[in-house]
């Protein structure tokens, strides 16, 4: 072999080489997962091809929430045309609890993707009053840690944030299907959840009602980021001490900061009416004075963090 084959050949094989290795450092890091915010507690997770939801809430109608005449009388009517918009494709969609800022719009979407819903007894009664299919509902006491084929998720017993009179707002169970039109008062809290996710090699937690279970939260392992509810955290003593200092999180993303009485075309605006409590930039220095090392993201609607970018 003349010298400039021998070298040519020299430096195919290295090419070769490096492209192999790119490949499979590629195949064995496998995807990774893309968290995009839906406002309030919602999130469309997607990883790889499968797209998860955790309380998608979009349609925000005008509920009387803040006001000391609050009924709950308000009729709940998913608004279609954004949902659409929205969202695409669902393959399982995990509900927190079953108020309406957090459930009401997974009947509708649920019946749309054929998603796999995850959620409380009451979730279930109340995805039943719309006829989602029986096989398409997964109701969970809390403790389970349920795989799928390319992730897996732990139900984490948690609490729900306190009211001002240390009360959960719209308490109860929703013990048997109901007959739609529903209304607000009839999506009782029923109970409240976490979810711990475990994707490849990443791990989220969600959070969505600003309160936890110190027990439940102890031994699970430093998620890669934690979402945590922010509003009326206030009435949980030391929320955000407590925390952070059990989860020693990556990143924080606060959630259920924004006015979710207003509508989605507004953006993320905060919650005027709770003063400084409402504001999501005292959370954030609340978590660095606990962290100073932890990120915190603050993120808009429909924007999307890539986990393990930072
Ligand atoms: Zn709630």
């Amino acid at each position: 072999m003349k010298k400039p084959a021998k070298f040519l050949m020299i430096f195919y094989i290295a090419f070769l080489g490096i492209l192999a290795s790119a490949v499979f450092s590629q195949i064995s890091s496998g995807p990774v997962p893309i968290l995009k915010w839906l406002g309030t507690a919602g999130y469309e997770i997607t990883f790889g091809d499968t797209v998860i939801l955790i309380d998608p809430f979009l349609t925000r109608p005008p509920v009387n929430f803040f006001s000391k005449d609050f009924k709950g009388d308000e009729e709940l009517n998913s608004s279609v045309a954004l949902i659409s918009e929205v969202i695409k494709k669902a393959d399982y969609i995990l509900v927190g609890h079953s108020h309406w800022d957090h459930l009401m719009d997974v009947p509708y979407i649920a019946k749309k993707t054929g998603a796999r819903v995850i959620g409380s007894e009451s979730t279930a009664n109340i995805l039943r009053s719309y006829d989602v299919s029986e096989e398409q509902i997964i109701p969970v006491k809390g403790g389970e840690q349920i795989k799928f084929p390319n992730f897996s998720v732990k139900v984490i017993p948690s609490l729900h944030s306190l009211n001002g009179k240390k009360r959960v707002g719209i308490p109860g169970v929703v013990g048997a299907p109901l007959k739609p039109p529903l209304k607000v008062a009839d999506l009782k809290e029923g109970g409240t959840f976490g979810y711990y996710l475990r994707l490849g090699k990443y791990t989220i937690l969600h959070i969505g009602s600003a309160n936890f279970i110190e027990n439940e939260v102890r031994y699970l392992p430093s998620p890669d980021v934690a979402i945590l509810g922010t509003l009326a955290r206030e009435n949980t003593e030391d929320y955000t001490y407590r925390i952070i200092k059990l989860l020693n999180p990556k990143v924080v993303i606060p959630t259920h900061w924004d006015n979710f009485l207003l509508p989605f075309s507004e953006g993320a605006e905060e919650i005027a009416e709770l003063g400084e409590s409402g504001k999501v930039e005292n959370f954030v220095k609340e978590i660095k004075e606990v962290s100073p090392g932890t990120r915190v993201i603050v993120q808009k609607f429909l924007e999307t963090y890539t986990v393990g970018s930072e």
